[in-house]
Order: C-alpha cells, then structure tokens, then sequence
C-alpha cells in the first residue's frame, strides 16, 4: 500500500513541478494563476490535470486547441512518482521518508531548469542545503549535523577548487578578474591558508579580505596564480611541517566550502544594485552549491555523486555529440545514486580495484 501511495503522491508533486520548472526561473508566481494551455491559453480544469492521466487520454493534445503538449509534462511526473516510489521502498512512512521526497522532488526540479536554462537558481540550491542541514539537525537524518555540515562544505570546496584549477589552466595562467566582494579569489585563498593553519583560520583571512574589499571597492586578494599552485605544495610539504596530509587537505576544503557557500549566498540575496542592470552573474558557481547541497545530504559519498555524475555527462556528451551540456542534471542524478546506492556502489568499486 505504502509503495502505491508514494507512487501517487510523486505523481502530483510532480504535477506541481512541471509549473515550478515552468514559472520559477521567469520570476513568476508558482501559485497563481491556475495553469493554462501554453497555446490557445484556455484555463484548464481539474479532469486536464490529472498527472499522466491526462495526457493520455486526451492522447497529447490539448482539449480546446488540439495542440500537441510537450511529453515533457507527464515525463517530470512519471519521473518524480518513480523516484518516490523507489524512496517508499527504501524508507518506511515516517518523517524520513517525508525529507526524502523532498530531497528528490527538488533535484527534479533543479535538473530540468538547468535542462531549459542553463542555469541552477540559488532558491532551490540554497533551498536543498538548508533542507539537508535542516534534517540533520532535528533528526540526525540521513546524518548527524556535524557530518551533514562537514559533507557542505567539503564537497563545495572540492568542486570550487576543481573549478579554480580549470579556469586557471583554460586562461593559461593569466589572473582572472577579481570580484568585489567576494569571488572564488577568496575561495583559493582560504584554501592554501586553510591547508597550512586550519579551516578557522584559512576561512577567517579571507572573510577579512572579503571586508577590506568591501570598505575600499577594490579587490584586496591575493592573486590566483599565487595560491593554486602553493596549494598542492602546501600539501605535498604538509608531513615536513608536522602536519598530518589528510587533516590539511580536510582544512583547504572545508575553508574553501566555507568561502564557496557564504560568497554565493552573499550574491544570492545581494540588494541589485539602483540604476544599473543586471551584472552578468558573478560568482557562477552553480555546480558548486549544488554539489555542496548534496554533500550535506550525501557527506563524503558526494564526491562518488560528482564522480557518478562527471561519467554519466561524458557518456551522454559523446553519445549526443553536445558541445555544451548543463552539468546539473547529471549531478542530480549522481546524487540520487549515491544517496540510495552509495555503499554497494562503493564496495563494488573498491572490489574492482582489488581492495574489497
Ligand atoms: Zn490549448
């Protein structure tokens, strides 16, 4: 009964979605207005909107104009109602279960904007990580706080630094930009000092340049072709400093989580500034919260999230023969693997390497 009732339930959240993935990126209400045909406009009612349902029976076409409506509509809610169903078998009814819907139906809704736009807007990005630090918090579920949070901020890190060493490579070590406030400069920044002197420390240095940027309107930063390479020299020289390698690589990754995650918050809810028009967005960084949302759902199996989900997007990229293909999408779905599967995913992968 439970697996049926998740089934229905994914269904019409799925139904809601499909107006979230529609509405949300255009700045519209997802409330109001009730949803209307996108061709001829005619209000629809309720015997229009039974999830899957509908579609069928009206055979893919609207009603009143008999324009084809996009399988895109019952394939979100086929697939929101098959991912409940798979979470009903995992979890009993309970509050649990209730998080892990809501876990999945954002992932959901967060693949396919990026899907249309290309884009992960920070509502549902921010939305998953407060939701995941939330669960962790009033119920150490799916785990304790401290892990929950550790898992944000290591994962942000990893992927912002990945992000950084690209940039750096693609510009061929020219300096990039810095932003004022606050760019991914004090995301590396935090790094090498939060590899040498702790995530504390690391995080509090570059909150102080993120200040003193602020106060003076210029960037007050050290520049990127400094702190990338130091950082892995760091590392490397860690053991001669009396530092144990695994806790500075944990303090360079928690820093730059930390910096990662405040920074784009900080962009995220920034007051648009009067008379200008809209900055290109600063600070990107999209995969990056997403994956740092995941990590607070996920912990370290994140990192088997953005390795799933690097595989899948390389195999689909080749397949398709896209030049450009949202990221998004792909680390969702290496989310939802790793949150059901993580472990046997693990174990199976060690054993193919020979140390199960
Ligand atoms: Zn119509």
């Amino acid at each position: 009964m439970w697996p049926l009732l998740a089934l229905v339930l994914g269904l019409v959240v799925g139904s809601f979605l499909n107006v979230v993935i529609h509405r949300l990126p255009k700045g519209e209400s997802i409330v109001f207005p009730p949803s209307r045909c996108p061709s001829c406009g005619r209000r629809l009612a309720p015997m229009d909107l039974i999830p899957v349902v509908s579609y069928l029976a009206l055979r893919g076409r609207c009603r009143y104009c008999d324009e084809p409506i996009s399988p895109r509509y019952p394939l979100v809610e086929g697939l929101t109602g098959g991912l409940f169903l798979l979470a009903a078998l995992f979890y009993p009814p309970s509050w649990e279960a209730l998080w892990v819907f809501a876990f999945l139906a954002l992932l959901v809704a967060l693949s396919f904007i990026d899907l249309d736009t290309f884009e992960l807007p920070d509502a549902l990005t921010y939305g998953l990580l407060l939701l995941g630090l939330a669960s962790a918090w009033l119920l150490s579920f799916p785990l304790p706080f401290r892990e929950a949070l550790d898992g944000a901020l290591l994962a942000a890190g990893g992927l912002g630094l990945i992000a950084g060493y690209a940039n750096l490579f693609l510009r061929r070590f020219q300096e990039g930009r810095a932003e004022v406030p606050v760019g991914p400069h004090q995301v590396h920044m935090a790094a090498l000092f939060g590899a040498l002197l702790g995530p504390g420390v690391g995080m509090a240095l570059a909150f102080l340049t993120w200040a003193l940027s602020a106060r003076t309107g210029k960037p007050v930063v050290l520049p990127d072709r400094l702190t990338l390479p130091l950082l892995p020299l760091a590392l490397l020289l860690a053991p001669t400093l009396g530092l144990d390698f695994l806790l500075s690589l944990k303090g360079a990754l928690l820093a730059a989580g930390g910096l990662a995650l405040a920074g784009g918050l900080y962009w995220a809810f920034r007051p648009a500034p009067e008379g200008e028009e809209e900055e290109p967005v600063a600070m990107g960084y999209g995969d990056v919260k997403l994956l740092g949302a995941l990590g607070a759902w996920l912990g370290p199996y994140a990192f088997l999230a953005l390795f799933l989900g690097v595989f899948a997007g390389a195999v689909v990229g080749l397949l398709l023969r896209q030049r450009k293909i949202p990221f998004g999408p792909y680390l969702a779905l290496g989310g939802v693997a790793a949150f059901f599967f993580g472990e046997p995913l693990w174990r199976a992968y060690l054993a193919w390497l020979g140390l199960g």
